[in-house]
């Protein structure tokens, strides 16, 4: 890194991936140098996907900013790791009071698999997103809002319908909905390879 400091250097853009449409071997020099920075790049961000940077990174005479936060180099995408930072600890601290999670709980939720289930949703983020907080406009709620709204399930008339009851009721005209639920989950577990206690917990939990 000190020989990188001391020497002097200059920048020339290359066009990227420039070997989907030519072999590397018949690409420029720079275009075959830019090609092998780019899978070094590629390796040594898997490898800080297992191994997160912990300290602070020496700054090439090219790099005009570099960010750091408690001693640690920010390498990529500075503006949204700034902002998770910022604002994480008090959205962690909302969600465990909202949910009256105890000390721990928070720790236990793989967050990771969370966030690729909703956006992996094909259905509207606005749906998945109440449905998730609990907020859809089931009879319970509207009524909530405005009282002169139906609170009973409209299928079998039971008091208060809420997120639980949507997806329990027995009526048989919600069992057609419910059937294809159930093979919806069935398959996409099957592509996924979600474990066979999971899936009974969805399946049986429904
Ligand atoms: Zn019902």
């Amino acid at each position: 890194m000190s020989l990188i400091k001391n020497s002097k250097q200059t920048i020339e853009w290359i066009r990227g991936h420039q070997d989907e449409k030519m072999p590397k071997a018949r690409l420029s020099l720079l275009a075959q140098l830019n090609f092998e920075a780019d899978e070094l790049a590629n390796t040594a961000q898997e490898a800080r996907k297992l191994e997160p940077l912990q300290h602070r990174m020496v700054r090439s005479p090219n790099n005009l900013i570099q960010v750091h936060v408690n001693n640690v180099t920010v390498t990529s995408k500075v503006k949204r790791t700034l902002r998770r930072l910022a604002k994480t600890p008090k959205l962690v601290t909302y969600i465990q009071q909202k949910a009256k999670w105890e000390e721990g709980v928070f720790e236990t939720i793989d967050w990771g698999s969370h966030k690729s289930s909703v956006q992996n949703s094909i259905l509207p983020d606005k749906f998945v997103t109440k449905f998730v907080h609990d907020l859809l406009p089931t009879g319970k709620r509207v009524h909530y809002y405005k009282i002169y709204y139906e609170h009973r399930c409209p299928s079998c008339f039971a008091d208060q319908e809420d997120r639980r009851h949507l997806l329990l009721c027995g009526d048989p005209k919600r069992r057609k909905w419910k059937g294809k639920l159930l093979k919806d989950i069935r398959e996409t577990c099957d592509r996924t390879d979600v474990s066979q206690e999971m899936l009974e917990l969805l399946y049986n939990g429904i």
